[in-house]
């Protein structure tokens, strides 16, 4: 599969007012991340990896720069195609799995489908699938809450990969589990990135999870570098 740019910044300024001063988050930040690749996002808290993740998820607007999700530019486009977007072609998952406690693990993997237009039969067959895939097809009836964590956060994953998106960008996915768990979901993870081709940016505090991505990124005096 020829791989091309998935998600482009380029000179991206991101500020926050507190008070009398301003908060310089990002600041003139390039990045960009190719399809089937997995960048590890590695950055202690409070430095601006959810801003960065909700700036490409075209979640908010950068105050400077320009995102490109998949050679289109996004800054002027408008509110229904930014939607369009973001629901066909990016996936994001969270640290708290926010799945839809009323709905089981299979429901909730074919809700986004079913938003897009797809038959209620194919979105079954499809959400069976991807749980299938990673590993708890024998949960599929079940409710989030009686999910363990590491359950829960793969339902999420699946539900985030559901519309088959170019990109998949996750906040600290593995965040609020045991260290073993977090090993088996980021592998679940990693085996869908790799068979699916599309391009993941992760946050995470956990060097070891950082070390076997692609590539690692960091924050620095505004600036998305490697390292
Ligand atoms: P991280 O995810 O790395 O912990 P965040 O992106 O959540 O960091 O936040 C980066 C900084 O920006 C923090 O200092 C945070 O307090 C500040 N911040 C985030 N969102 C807002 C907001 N909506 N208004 C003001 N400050 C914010
Ligand atoms: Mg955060």
């Amino acid at each position: 599969m020829a791989t091309k740019t998935i998600l482009k910044l380029t000179g991206v300024g991101r500020q926050y007012g507190q008070g009398d001063t301003v908060l310089s988050i990002l600041k003139g930040a390039d990045f960009s991340l190719k399809s089937g690749e997995i960048v590890a996002l590695v950055a202690p808290s409070g430095t601006g990896k959810s801003t960065l993740l909700h700036l490409a998820g075209l979640l908010e607007h950068p105050d400077e720069g320009e995102i490109h999700i998949d050679g289109e530019a996004c800054g002027n486009l408008s509110d229904d195609r930014r939607t369009a977007i973001r629901r066909g072609d990016i996936g994001f998952v969270y640290q708290f799995h926010h799945l839809l406690p009323e709905f089981t693990a299979l429901e909730n993997i074919m809700m986004p489908q079913l938003i897009a237009g797809l038959p209620v039969k194919e979105a079954k067959e499809r959400a069976a699938a991807l749980l299938d895939y990673m590993r708890i097809g024998h949960r599929a009836d079940h409710r989030p809450a009686e999910l363990s964590g590491g359950e829960q956060q793969r339902v999420a994953i699946a539900r985030a990969v559901a519309n088959a998106p170019l990109l998949l960008l996750a906040d600290e996915p593995t965040g609020n589990l045991d260290p073993e768990t977090a090993s088996y979901v980021f592998d679940a993870l990693q085996a869908l990135v790799r068979q699916s081709g599309l391009a993941a940016m992760i946050a995470t505090h956990n060097h070891e999870l950082a070390a076997r991505m692609d590539r690692r990124v960091t924050l620095e005096g505004g600036k998305i570098i490697d390292f």
